[in-house]
């Protein structure tokens, strides 16, 4: 039995009848004996290395992983040893447990580190989950998944290989505003909805991080880093994945900025019943980051929708079921992330979403080069139904 999952002493006996019960039970009946997180408290928290120490590693989720019952950082891999250095002292990271591009792969003789936290410009994330497979790693890979869907593939199939859980870091899934989104839509409070509308973006300034702008690193401009939001949402809130797509790109207000990836993009998702999105993205142009369902009785909107706080929301009959607390988002990922390791059960935003989402954004991309319908009838049908049980 691995270390972390060794019960405490008081423990013990409830833990031992509960592994009894199988598989299938082992929740209910850990619920039944304790509280889950007194009886699955691990003997140590799983070790999170943080691949990449840019903004989003250092600005959200390394502070996150300082409020994780679950997970905690135990290690990174970074290109600069400057970065190395200051990580170490900062988060208190033994330096055996700091590694760079080309060491990497020495991941899989420490044990010391449980997950790896892929946080790479878009193209990087492949080559880095698929390494992290080898190293025998559980793996969380950032939004886009990849940069196209045979890289999807690809990373599916060595995370299958390695027989490790795979999920991508798509917060919101974790977040309350965006779960009663999921409920209200998918239990039909306010009857079938028949249209959605969801925007993000932001006016990309001259401080923007450049490989979001170098199609080889990024894969696309803001449909790929900002869009990805509006096209989860509406999914997640109808509950379906839409059967075609059309799309036109924004007029390009910057040619020498935006000369490898569109400035923006407008689409449509084609729903089987009939019901369209609209959603909207952009670097031209500073956007609240709206996700709004107009249904057969009333509507119901969270603006902001998908930042990291200040989430706010609201129902056409005030009935303030949108009125929720906002809380760490990230912590609230990785420790889901992490009890899904201890307890053995599925994630909630597995890699199989994330190639859904990317078969989605390609075809996106068709539908805006070519100017037809795109049909996405074959796209991996998978939603998180999760809130709406
Ligand atoms: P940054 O540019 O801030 O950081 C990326 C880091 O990757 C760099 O600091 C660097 O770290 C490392 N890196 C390795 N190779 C390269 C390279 N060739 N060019 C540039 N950087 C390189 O990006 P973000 O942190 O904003 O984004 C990283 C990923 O996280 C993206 O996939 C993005 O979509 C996703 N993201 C997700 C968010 C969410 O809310 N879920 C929010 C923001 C980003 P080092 O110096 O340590 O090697």
């Amino acid at each position: 039995m691995a270390d972390w999952l060794l019960p405490t002493p008081s423990s013990r006996r409830d833990f031992l009848r509960t592994l009894s019960l199988g598989a299938g039970t082992t929740l209910a009946g850990a619920s039944a004996l304790a509280s889950p997180l007194e009886w699955l408290a691990p003997a140590r928290k799983l070790g999170v290395a943080l691949v990449g120490l840019g903004n989003y590693s250092a600005g959200q989720l390394a502070p996150a992983l300082r409020q994780t019952k679950f997970c905690q950082l135990t290690g990174v891999v970074t290109g600069s040893p400057a970065k190395a250095a200051q990580w170490q002292q900062q988060y208190s990271i033994a330096a055996k447990n700091c590694y760079d591009y080309q060491t990497f792969d020495r991941l899989i003789d420490n044990p010391a580190i449980d997950i790896v936290y892929v946080v790479l410009p878009n193209a990087l994330h492949a080559e880095y989950v698929v390494r992290a497979a080898q190293a025998g790693k559980h793996v969380i890979c950032e939004k886009p998944m990849a940069t196209s869907v045979a890289d999807a593939r690809h990373m599916l199939a060595a995370m299958e290989k390695a027989g490790k859980k795979f999920s991508v870091g798509y917060r919101l899934h974790f977040e309350p505003h965006n779960q009663e989104m999921m409920r209200l839509g998918q239990g039909l409070a306010y009857g079938k909805i028949n249209h959605l509308a969801a925007d993000n973006g932001f006016k990309f300034g001259s401080g923007g991080t450049p490989w979001r702008v170098n199609k080889k690193l990024s894969g696309g401009g803001p449909l790929m880093d900002m869009g990805v939001y509006c096209l989860q949402g509406c999914i997640y809130t109808k509950g379906q994945v839409p059967i075609s797509i059309t799309a036109k790109f924004i007029p390009n207000p910057d040619p020498v900025l935006f000369k490898e990836v569109e400035a923006g993009v407008n689409w449509q998702l084609h729903f089987a019943d009939g019901t369209v999105a609209d959603c909207r993205t952009s670097y031209a142009e500073n956007m609240q980051g709206r996700l709004r369902a107009d249904a057969a009785t009333g509507w119901f909107e969270l603006a902001p929708a998908f930042g990291y706080g200040g989430l706010a929301g609201q129902t056409s009959d005030n009935s303030g079921k949108l009125n929720l607390p906002n809380i760490n988002q990230q912590a609230a990922q990785m420790d889901d992330f992490a009890q899904c390791i201890l307890q053995n059960k599925p994630t909630r935003v597995p890699g199989e979403m994330g190639l859904r989402d990317v078969q989605l954004l390609e075809a996106i991309y068709r539908a805006a080069e070519t100017g037809q319908s795109v049909s996405t009838k074959d796209v991996v049908q998978l939603i998180d139904r999760t809130s709406a049980e």
